[in-house]
Formats: structure tokens, C-alpha cells, sequence
């Protein structure tokens, strides 16, 4: 993600914007004026915690994992923490669970990962995998409430209890409230979708069908 936001940042230096606008027949120049203007706002925003220490998560992470993908994606997902290899990578989601949510993300809604953002409650890595604490969720909230500021998402996604924890800011059963939409705390216009997290699929096959139900009901914010 940052290495993108660098290199737009770059071209924009090197091109200035109105040649910017000539380089994708794809997008209103409106759309790309907008991509633009949330790259440059994400890439201030990451540089500000890139150095964090306000919890305790610092001391086990290789480095911060910031949110990757499509800034102007009318989806956004959000996962728990970075695991063991996304801290390796430096992105969200490239595990073994990652691989499978973009199975989903693509057989479900046709869409290539690239094409969604996706990023965490916390960005750093907790010791051994273990769940983020309240206090470090906590923490780590201010980054991600101002991140979805920027990206104005149509949905949020949650995959699995931390995540709903994490953006709703209570307690919910996911497999009580899988599937059902609640209202974003921070813009009653957000939608936030409860979904089991991806690992949890992994380790409960069975769960595969009603996570494709519940990605079915995003298929309206394409
Ligand atoms: S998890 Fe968030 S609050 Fe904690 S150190 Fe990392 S960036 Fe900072």
C-alpha cells in the first residue's frame, strides 16, 4: 500500500495532476481526482502512527500493517490483526486466510482484491496470534475511525467478533449476528455487515456456506 501511495505521490510530483488524469480511460476524472486526493490523505495519515508506541501491541510487531487495496471501494473490510506473515509482508491479510477471503471476494462478488480495501482493528501484530486486548483495541481505534473517515465506504465488513468489537464498540455473538446490518456508530449513512473472520472458516469448513450468504448480501453495494 505504501509503496503505491509513494509511487502516485511521486507521479503526481513528477506529472502534475492534469497529465494524472490522462492515464486511466476507465475512470471519470472526478473518480481519480477523488482516489488521488485519498491516497495523499491515507498516506499522511500512515505516516503518523507508522512509529507508534501507544500500546503494548509495538513491542511484538516487525512493523505496522497498514490497510491495503482500493481507497475509493464502496467496501471496506476489516480483520482483527496482522498475523505472522502480514507482519512478515507489511500487508493485511496475506495468509493462508487472506488467500481464501480473495477466493470469496472474487467468486462471490466478482471483484479482485485489488478492487476492495481491506485492513485491521489493530495494526500491529499481537504475541503469538492472540486476540487484541480492549485497551489495545482501543488504542489502535482513533487510526481506523480516521482511516474510514477517508475512505467514505457505502459498507463495512466486519470478519469476526473483534472486528464488530473494534467498529461498533460492543460485544456482539457473530454467529448470532452473522449477516445482519447495523448502523456505523461514527455516520448512521455506513452500514457495517457481520461476518465470520476467514480463519474461522479455515478451521470450520462448514461455516463456508453461510459466509457466502452473508458476502451475498454485499453484492447491492458493488
Ligand atoms: S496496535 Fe495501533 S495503537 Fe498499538 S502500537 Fe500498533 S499502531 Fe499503535
Amino acid at each position: 500500500m505504501m509503496n503505491r501511495i509513494l509511487a502516485t505521490a511521486k507521479a503526481l510530483e513528477t506529472l502534475g495532476l492534469g497529465e494524472i488524469y490522462l492515464t486511466s480511460s476507465l475512470e471519470t476524472k472526478e473518480n481519480q481526482a477523488v482516489r488521488e486526493d485519498r491516497n495523499a490523505l491515507l498516506s499522511e495519515l500512515f505516516s503518523s502512527y507508522r512509529d507508534c508506541t501507544k500500546c503494548d501491541l509495538h513491542r511484538s510487531r516487525s512493523q505496522v500493517v497498514f490497510g491495503d487495496g482500493n481507497p475509493y471501494s464502496p467496501i471496506v473490510f476489516v480483520g482483527e490483526a496482522p498475523g505472522e506473515e502480514e507482519d512478515r509482508q507489511g500487508r493485511p491479510f496475506v495468509g493462508r486466510a487472506g488467500q481464501y477471503l480473495n477466493r470469496k471476494i472474487e467468486e462471490v462478488l466478482g471483484l479482485k482484491r485489488e478492487e476492495v480495501y481491506i485492513t485491521n482493528v489493530c495494526k500491529c501484530r499481537p504475541p503469538s496470534n492472540r486476540k487484541p486486548t480492549q485497551p489495545e483495541i482501543r488504542a489502535c481505534f482513533p487510526y481506523l475511525r480516521k482511516e474510514l473517515e477517508i475512505l467514505s465506504p457505502r459498507v463495512i465488513c466486519c470478519l469476526g467478533a473483534t472486528a464488530a468489537e473494534g467498529i461498533l464498540g460492543k460485544n456482539i455473538p457473530v454467529t448470532k449476528a452473522r449477516g445482519k446490518f447495523f448502523a456505523y456508530p461514527y455516520d448512521s449513512s455506513v452500514k457495517v455487515l457481520l461476518t465470520y473472520h476467514p480463519a474461522y472458516i479455515l478451521r470450520n469448513p462448514r461455516a463456508d456456506e453461510q459466509f457466502t450468504e452473508d458476502l451475498e448480501r454485499l453484492r447491492d453495494f458493488v
